[in-house]
Parts: C-alpha cells; sequence; structure tokens
C-alpha cells in the first residue's frame, strides 16, 4: 500500500498526508489501517485511481464516498441528491434554541436526504415529522436514511410538490431550506456545485425567492393563526422578503451563519434575542 499511496501522492500532485486522508475517507478505514493492507493489488490502485480522478475533476467526495455526516448522523447519500451543507446543521442548531414553543407537528418541504427532518426528531423528541421532496432519488435516499435511524414512525415521508397531498393539515412549524440561489448567480458557483449537483435543489428562479415566496404564501392554509416557518435564504433577498412580510404584516427576523453572512429567516415565534452572538 506505501508504493500505491506514494505513486498516487506523485501523479495528483498531493502530499502523503493529503493523498492517506483522501484513500482513508473513500476506503472508509482508519488512515493507520490503510498500511495493514500489505499487498499492492492492482484493482485497488485502479479503484483509486479513479476516485482520485473524479474528484480532481470536481466530483464531491460525499458522492464517492456516499455518505455525509450531519450534526450526530452518519447519512447515506446518493450521487445526484443535494448534499447538506454545514449551514444547515447550524439552522437546525438555530430552530432548538430560537423556538418559543414546543412543535408537535412539524413539516419540512424539499427533504433531499433527509437530513434536516433525521434531526429535527432529536431536537424536539414529541414532534411527528412530515417530509417532502418533489424529486424521487431524494425520496428514496431519506427512505433509507429514515429507516436506519429507526425513525418511520416519526417521520412520515412523502414525494410531492410543496404542500400539494395536505389538503387540510395544520403544522405548528414549517421548516425549508428551499432551492434560492439567484438564476443568474449559478453560473458563479462552485463547479463541484454547478456541475454536480441537482439544479432544481439550489435554482430559485430570478433572484432566488421564487420557491419562498410560494412557500410563505402557501404556509398559512397550513397553519393555525400564523404561520412558524424557519427557512434559509440568501442575504440578497433580505429586502424583497422584508417588505412581502410587511405587507403580510407577520413577525419575522432574518439571523446570520457562521461566517457571518444572513443566511435564516425565522417568522412568526422565535427569540431574537437568543440569536447567539458569537461570532
Ligand atoms: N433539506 C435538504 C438539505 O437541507 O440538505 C435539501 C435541501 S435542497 C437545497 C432543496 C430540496 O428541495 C431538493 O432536495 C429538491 O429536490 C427539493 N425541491 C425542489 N423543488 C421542490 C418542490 N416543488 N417541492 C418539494 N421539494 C422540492
Ligand atoms: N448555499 C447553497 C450552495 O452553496 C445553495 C443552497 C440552496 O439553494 N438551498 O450552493
Amino acid at each position: 500500500m506505501k508504493e500505491i499511496i506514494k505513486k498516487l501522492s506523485n501523479d495528483f500532485a498531493l502530499s502523503i498526508d493529503e493523498t492517506e486522508l483522501l484513500a482513508s475517507a473513500l476506503l472508509q478505514k482508519p488512515r493507520f489501517a490503510l498500511y495493514l493492507q500489505n499487498e499492492c493489488s492492482p484493482e485497488l490502485e485502479r479503484h483509486l485511481r479513479l476516485k482520485f480522478t473524479l474528484l480532481k475533476n470536481g466530483v464531491p467526495i460525499e458522492y464517492l464516498t456516499k455518505q455525509v455526516q450531519f450534526l450526530n448522523y452518519r447519512l447515506k447519500l446518493y450521487p445526484g441528491v443535494f448534499i447538506p451543507r454545514l449551514e444547515t446543521e447550524y439552522f437546525v442548531e438555530l430552530i432548538r434554541k430560537l423556538i418559543k414553543f414546543k412543535p408537535l407537528k412539524i413539516c419540512e418541504i424539499g427533504t433531499g436526504c433527509g437530513a434536516i427532518a433525521i434531526a429535527l426528531t432529536e431536537s424536539f423528541p414529541d414532534a411527528q415529522i412530515v417530509a417532502t421532496d418533489i424529486c424521487e432519488l431524494a425520496v428514496q435516499n431519506a427512505r433509507e436514511n429514515i429507516l436506519h435511524f429507526h425513525l418511520e414512525e416519526r417521520i412520515n415521508l412523502l414525494r410531492a410538490d410543496f404542500f400539494s397531498p395536505f389538503k387540510s393539515r395544520i403544522f405548528d412549524l414549517i421548516v425549508c431550506n428551499p432551492p434560492y440561489v439567484p438564476r443568474e448567480r449559478i453560473k458563479d458557483l462552485p463547479k463541484s456545485v454547478r456541475d454536480f449537483e441537482p439544479r432544481r435543489a439550489i435554482d430559485g428562479g430570478k433572484g432566488g425567492t421564487r420557491f419562498i415566496k410560494k412557500l410563505i404564501d402557501e404556509a398559512t392554509t397550513y397553519s393555525r393563526n400564523h404561520p412558524n416557518i424557519a427557512l434559509e435564504i440568501d442575504e440578497e433577498q433580505t429586502d424583497e422578503l422584508s417588505q412581502i412580510l410587511q405587507n403580510k404584516n407577520l413577525p419575522y427576523f432574518f439571523a446570520k451563519d457562521l461566517f457571518n453572512k444572513i443566511r435564516y429567516l425565522f417568522i412568526g415565534e422565535f427569540n431574537k434575542c437568543k440569536v447567539p452572538s458569537y461570532l
């Protein structure tokens, strides 16, 4: 194995450390265990060389390892399903910190591999969660994760467009990380996102607010009085969204992510004073 690591490090212009770290992630074994394998099998070398080439061409590592760590959960990730971001881990933390009540019925629209819905079962142990996605591959991926963590009694998963299956359902809390990248900015995204992640998961139309506005409009129908909504958004959307929310007379505030960028919108019964100030 020492030989393979050395060759890969040379051929891909990586240090030995970097090569070991990548090989360890790709083979899903501890770094030291790479060297327990004494044989230099040509298949193993071919396998690693192919994966290193894909990585070099921008394929996200999560699509090669087919897994992603999200908060306390090691999730299965199908290539072609949106990769959960660290900003979204923090989003889940913020929801738990800021909400003023204990939600019992939660809806997550656009669940992808199920990350938010799964983590919310831990934040709100008494809640029932409905999670939807329009994409069949995402629904299959989320189903596998939900079953893996034995959460099928807690999360009801549906393939659906927005709220379409919920004629008269009422939710205490609606959570969504929508597609919100302004269409005109998609060309500026990193290649790994632009070329490999699903367009439908990130393309928010002109200005990026198409999905968000529809969700805010429809949420009232599925809420008791005023809706309680937690959303991820882009910082350039605050003016437009403020206008809409003021016109609707809804209480709201924006919050920043860990990189000091406005990234979240909380509408309804959330406590602005509890936004952590360690930035
Ligand atoms: N919740 C996941 C996360 O935070 O990692 C995935 C978020 S991804 C940004 C947006 C998701 O919304 C994608 O999985 C996409 O398939 C889904 N989506 C797009 N349009 C939708 C629609 N009309 N109804 C439901 N889901 C939709
Ligand atoms: N912030 C995401 C990105 O890095 C996009 C997320 C989204 O549209 N929900 O690509």
